[in-house]
């Protein structure tokens, strides 16, 4: 039996929820996929850490009771050695992923959505060069949904996305190298953690090669979330490797009580060359929605969320929903959060070349204030490049590593250029092809500038 519906969204995580809820409040007809029964909607390895300016962004309502497992207040950042601490104030919650995506679920089917739990979307309907619905089953059944526009939201798997035809510039597939393999889990600890309402990143390259280790304190249930990323490619052991051999082995896990596990693979590069093609959208992991630099993407696949909303209804209007029709996705996306996810991306690149020491020195010599440091995580800009400028002369004058800060101005440097090509985003598909030249050209001259 073929069912038919403006949109079929694939995937009920929090970008697909959040997609499913905007879209049924403007009054689309809404199908909500998910592989995972209803009361595992949700249920995804996560930090679970979100800033609450996200929900403003959004328009949706930040976490309430059993939503909220913790507030945050701030991070502290530990350089390697432990010995320097930077603490970065910032509102923000530890949030119970499962109870708050089902609410978007919930809102979804109160506005006239339909969920359809444990059915799984097995490939895209694709006629004409338009993929026109999904091939589902549940349960045994075959479900066939047709729609106008179908958002892959199904995460880091790209259920529907990689099944296209590989020339369609969305596909855009990713290299391991760009990816993070993540592993976390909820702990209860023997003895509560002081400042439960700061979390904690731990920046050591022996333990989290390529990326960080974490504790995150939830401090109204009174658990903790603690778990480190390492980078995809590179052959590094399972992050749960790392975990047993170099954190819970601190005093501070000592007799800690284990409650839940699990990992995931995080793409933390920039987005997609295009989030739409013909009849299709993409969101969240599946569109590599994440922050390059700290693999935060809850807040991030929202914001793309609502870009594919508005985009939608545009496209309704004009009744158009080819690339073109749905293009303004790209810009809003841009606008919301791309360029600065790009740039960030840069940002990453010049990160992961830096050594232990090279890290250790940086935030002891404070080359990036904390203010600094907010700033570029929040836009994505080196705006104190003067300060930078500043010590790199001090430093050549006696101190060593100019090396270091030297890389750090290139990378700020990389950093405007991609934000600036971003803003030059093309109006139409036609000349992305153009686009992507420019952008490609960006990164093979920042490797090949870090290089020497
Ligand atoms: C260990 C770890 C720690 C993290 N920490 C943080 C953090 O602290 N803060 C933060 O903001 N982000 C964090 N992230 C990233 C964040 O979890 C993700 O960016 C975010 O959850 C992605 O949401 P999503 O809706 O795009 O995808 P998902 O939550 O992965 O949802 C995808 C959904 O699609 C469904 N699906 C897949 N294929 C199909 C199919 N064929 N048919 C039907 N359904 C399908 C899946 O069942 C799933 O429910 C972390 C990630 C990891 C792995």
């Amino acid at each position: 039996m073929e069912r038919r519906y403006d949109v079929v969204i694939v995937g009920a995580g929090v970008a697909g929820s959040t997609a499913a809820y905007l879209l049924s409040k403007m009054g689309f007809s809404v199908a909500l996929i998910d592989a995972k029964p209803n009361h595992r909607a949700g249920d995804k390895p996560c930090g679970d850490a979100i800033g609450k300016h996200h929900f403003e962004e959004v328009g949706i309502d930040p976490p309430r009771g059993e939503e909220l497992d913790g507030i945050v207040k701030g991070i502290m950042l530990y350089s390697p050695s432990e010995e320097v601490v930077l603490t970065i104030e910032g509102e923000g919650y530890e949030i119970n992923r499962v109870r708050f995506t089902q609410r978007l679920i919930r809102d979804s089917i109160d506005n006239g959505a339909d969920y359809y739990d444990e059915t799984n979307a097995s490939a895209p309907i694709i006629e004409e060069g338009f993929v026109r619905g999904v091939v589902a089953s549940r349960k045994g059944d075959k479900l066939v949904f047709r729609s106008n526009v179908v958002i892959d939201a199904s995460g880091s798997a790209r259920s529907i996305v990689r099944r296209l035809p590989q020339d369609w510039p969305i596909v855009d597939p990713i290299r391991p190298e760009d990816t993070q393999i993540a592993y976390r889990e909820i702990r209860v600890l023997d003895e509560w953690i002081d400042k439960p309402e700061y979390i904690r990143i731990y920046v050591n390259l022996k333990i989290a090669p390529g990326g960080y280790w974490w504790n995150f304190p939830k401090s109204i249930v009174r658990t903790v979330n603690v778990g480190l990323g390492v980078q995809g490619g590179k052959g590094y052991e399972h992050p749960r490797v790392y975990l047993y051999k170099y954190i819970l082995t601190r005093p501070e896990f000592r007799n800690s009580k284990l409650v839940e596990s699990s990992g995931a693979l995080v793409p933390t590069r920039r987005p997609p060359y295009t989030m739409v093609w013909n009849g299709i959208m993409v969101i969240g992991d599946a569109g590599y929605t994440v922050n390059p630099v700290h693999g935060g993407g809850k807040g991030s696949g929202m914001l793309s969320a609502k870009a594919a909303a508005i985009a939608y209804s545009k496209a309704a209007e004009a009744d158009d929903f080819s690339a073109e029709g749905l293009w303004i996705m790209n810009k809003l996306y841009i606008d919301y959060y791309g360029a600065k996810q790009a740039s960030l991306d840069i940002f990453r690149i010049f990160l992961q070349r830096l050594t232990d020491e090279d890290i250790e020195y940086g935030l002891r010599k404070r080359i990036m204030r904390e203010s600094d440091l907010y700033e570029t995580s929040v836009t994505g800009v080196i705006k104190n490049k003067r300060g930078i400028f500043d010590k790199l002369s001090r430093v050549i004058a006696g101190l060593g590593r100019p090396s270091l800060l030297s890389k750090l101005i290139l990378a700020a440097e990389y950093m405007d250029r991609m934000k600036k090509l971003y803003e030059e985003y093309p109006e139409t598909p036609e000349k992305l092809g153009e686009w992507i030249a420019r952008l490609n050209s960006i990164y093979s001259s920042f490797e090949k500038a870090l290089a020497t």
